[in-house]
């Protein structure tokens, strides 16, 4: 599957350059080169290893509410936890950053409303016959991943014909309430709009490095292994016999029920075979014996490893029984992965998602040593997570700690019309 991305903000440009690398340390292409970042600072883009220069779009850089950094302001800054950790009353939870729109959306949607020529010129750098879906990719509480990144989803729904999902990561309990109030807004405006939307919660996920801008990285990785997994089934390589494939209209159909979708990953090593590669063939070619251990996983074992993903840190914990639709995805040899451990693992998540729509398949690796199940759940309603964030913007609003009275954005929190079709009466706040 071939999937466009385009990241918005500091969060987006880094996550997008971070899949970029993965592309290259894989040796998976799921891009073809169709990716993009937009921002209204040059902190992120200085930090980007992989994203070629002439994908950086840097937006508002005239514009009279975007500052650049002095050149002596180290890109830390931009990186930093905002001060205002732990800080309940969000006082100073305005801005976070000088840099670009310094965390507000509305500064952010106004440059890019600006911009709208430029950003449709950029658009067009997207081959749309080259991709099965486009993805947006930004961290939801800041002023450009929701302000610009909003502005995005809007023109991408408006020029693609292809789905457009939303990668968005939440802020962390530790963040100000400016930026839960705007993430809570920006989940509210995006989910009418986007054919899906994986939200990554930071605060599930920042156990680990002290340093933030290491524990970025640390998820980052992990998104990145994640969105891997799931969208480049199909790219890697010369079409090996799959049990049972699966291909882009299946995570589509997957996706379709719009929301929120979340992922959930483990990985067990399995026996290598350490015979040559012409006994292996003759072996699949059912010219040579092979011993016990050269035969499939057994069911057992597959349903114990799906299992522990439904488990595994999710990319947004859930109650997974909430899902809609579920996707299954088993990557390995082919000879290890049997049509009866994928029927096993299909039986558990029917049982444990409580859905009969589950589909499953296979992404051959032949050369692997591992068997990993990814599990794609979509349109999840019950998510305590979002629930904090809203209760927590809500909170902010009414003592007017999230910095800005309750009518003072460019697009409505409270006032969106609520589509219920995308599950969107889950996220009303009462
Ligand atoms: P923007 O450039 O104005 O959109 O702001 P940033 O992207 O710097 O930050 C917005 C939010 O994204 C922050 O509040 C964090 O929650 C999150 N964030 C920032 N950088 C990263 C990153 O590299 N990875 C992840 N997962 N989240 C990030």
């Amino acid at each position: 599957m071939k999937l466009a991305l385009l990241g918005a903000g500091n969060a987006g440009t880094r996550i997008v350059d971070r899949l970029v690398t993965a592309e290259a340390d894989t040796g998976v292409d799921f891009t073809a080169g169709n990716v993009l970042a937009f921002d209204t600072t040059t902190a992120a883009f200085a930090e980007a290893t992989a994203l070629p220069d002439e994908r950086q779009i840097l937006l508002g850089d005239t514009h009279p509410a975007v500052t650049q950094p002095a050149a002596d302001d180290d890109a830390e800054r931009d990186d930093a936890e905002p001060a205002a950790d732990g800080d309940a009353d969000g006082a100073a939870g305005g801005a976070v950053t000088d840099a670009g729109v310094g965390g507000d959306p509305d500064a952010g949607a106004a440059v890019a409303t600006d911009e709208l020529p430029e950003i449709r010129r950029a658009l067009d750098l997207v081959d749309e016959t080259e991709v099965d879906a486009a993805m947006l990719v930004a961290g939801l509480g800041g002023g450009t991943g929701s302000g610009v990144g909003s502005v995005l989803l809007e023109e991408m729904q408006a020029v693609y014909e292809c789905p457009v999902y939303v990668l968005g990561a939440l802020p962390a309990e530790t963040e100000p309430d400016r930026r839960a109030l705007t993430a809570a807004r920006a989940v509210r405006t995006m989910v009418p709009l986007a054919d899906t939307v994986f939200p990554v919660d930071n605060e599930a996920w920042r156990a680990g490095a002290d340093d933030v801008s290491d524990r970025y990285r640390e998820i980052n990785d992990e998104i990145a292994t994640r969105i891997v997994s799931l969208f480049a089934i199909g790219e890697s390589g010369p079409a090996t016999a799959s049990e049972i494939r699966i291909d882009p209209a299946d995570v589509q159909r997957t996706l379709d029920v719009g929301g929120l979708a979340t992922i959930g990953q483990a990985t067990i090593e399995i026996d290598v075979d350490t015979t040559g590669w012409l006994t292996r063939l003759l072996r699949q070619l059912g010219l040579a014996a092979g011993t016990p251990s050269d035969g499939p996983t057994d069911a057992a074992t597959i349903k114990r490893l799906v299992r522990q993903a439904l488990e595994s840190r999710l990319t947004l914990p859930c109650e997974i029984a909430s899902a809609d639709r579920v996707l299954l995805l088993l990557s390995g040899p082919p000879e290890k992965i049997s049509r009866k451990g994928f029927e096993t693992g299909r039986y558990l998540l029917e049982q444990e998602t409580d859905t009969v729509e589950v589909l499953a398949g296979d992404e051959p690796r032949p050369d692997a040593s591992t068997i990993t199940a990814t599990v794609l759940l979509a349109n999840v309603t019950d998510v305590p997570r979002i629930d904090d964030l809203q209760q927590r913007a809500l909170a902010a609003r009414t003592d007017g700690s999230g910095g800005e009275s309750a009518d003072g954005y460019g697009f409505d929190f409270e006032e969106e019309p609520v589509d219920e079709a995308a599950g969107e009466a889950e996220f009303e706040t009462n």
